[in-house]
């Protein structure tokens, strides 16, 4: 009789998802986001302002939703101008990259 032996596997629970694999801003309790590049407040950027109202949301709540480049520890992001003015980072291995 073959042996079976059990999946490694087997262990994780049906569903159970692991907690890096969520996106680290989409919970994040920033209250107020800056962009570091600029200094402004995502209510102060046109771009933010028409994309949050467009999705019937406020312009922090947008970023903290959107934004690829915010750092859920401190709110720094960087809006469109300013990231590409600093040449477009990426992260390590082509993760994401986060403003400092
Ligand atoms: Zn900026």
């Amino acid at each position: 009789m073959i042996m079976s032996y059990p999946d490694p596997d087997e262990d994780l629970l049906p569903g159970f998802v692991p907690e890096e694999y969520y996106s680290p801003y989409r919970d994040t309790t920033i209250d107020e986001p800056v962009c570091t590049g600029c200094g402004q407040r995502p209510a102060d950027i046109p771009v933010y302002a028409q994309l949050a109202a467009d999705e019937g949301i406020t312009p922090d709540e947008y970023v903290r939703r959107k934004e690829g480049t915010l750092n859920p520890r401190n709110g720094h992001f960087l809006c469109d101008e300013d990231y590409i003015a600093a040449g477009q980072p990426v992260g390590e291995h082509g993760t994401r990259w986060v403003a400092p």
